[in-house]
């Protein structure tokens, strides 16, 4: 059994100390009585809307009472809150700052590991690119690399087969971002060209482009 005190919606008075009106009074015998009368002056007022903190303060209060009070539409006494121990509700508060401070801590942790990821993933791609299109220049292949490690995205980065940095996986990013980037593909789908038609119009310019990235720098320096 709670103990309940009740918020009234009439003026009422303590049955012992006659003061008056109470914010708040228990009954009993069917009489109100005060917090102070009733000994629950000590307790103060945590209002209801964290659960968590009323549960921790409640475990934590060796007395504690419910507070309620009567909603005429609904015609039911609905909770307000608790009057529990000062001390508890500082443990509680205590307590549910530091869930909160370790959860921020770890969401901080968490960001940085997801950070490091991406950034050596984004380094190994990128190496990767540069092995297969020697060509490339450098910081094309790290925005390549960069754009397809992007988590989340779905993109061949982030696939299983990008993550092996294999061949096929990294010859699909760099078609790619060429596509966009050195073909006027984009500007032929905004043109309504349908994307397939698109794409075979642009496929001839991205293995050009390509092919021109396979070569080595040194031996197209011997040709020269
Ligand atoms: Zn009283």
């Amino acid at each position: 059994m709670n103990l309940v005190v009740v918020e009234p919606l009439k003026r009422r008075h303590c049955a012992d100390c006659r003061r008056g009106p109470l914010p708040l009074h228990i009954l009993e015998y069917n009489a109100p009585r005060c917090l102070d009368c009733a000994d629950l002056g000590h307790l103060v007022l945590l209002p209801r809307g964290n659960a968590a903190l009323t549960r921790r303060a409640r475990e934590a209060s060796s007395l504690w009472a419910v507070v309620v009070r009567y909603h005429k539409r609904r015609k039911r006494y609905e909770r307000q809150g608790l009057l529990v121990e000062e001390a508890a509700l500082a443990r509680a508060e205590s307590a549910c700052l530091a869930d909160a401070e370790a959860r921020a801590r770890r969401r901080d942790r968490d960001a940085a590991r997801r950070a490091a990821e991406d950034l050596t993933f984004t380094a190994s791609f990128t190496v990767a690119i540069l092995a297969l299109f020697p060509s490339c220049p450098p910081d094309r292949a790290h925005a390549v690399a960069a754009h397809t490690s992007q988590r989340g995205s779905g993109r061949v980065g982030r696939s299983a087969a990008g993550r092996t940095l294999d061949e096929s996986a990294v010859t699909a990013a760099v078609r790619a971002s060429v596509r966009h980037v050195d073909t006027p593909y984009d500007a032929l789908l905004m043109a309504g060209v349908p994307r397939q038609e698109a794409r075979g119009r642009v496929g001839a310019a991205i293995e050009g482009v390509l092919a021109g990235w396979r070569e080595n720098p040194s031996a197209s320096d011997r040709a020269r």
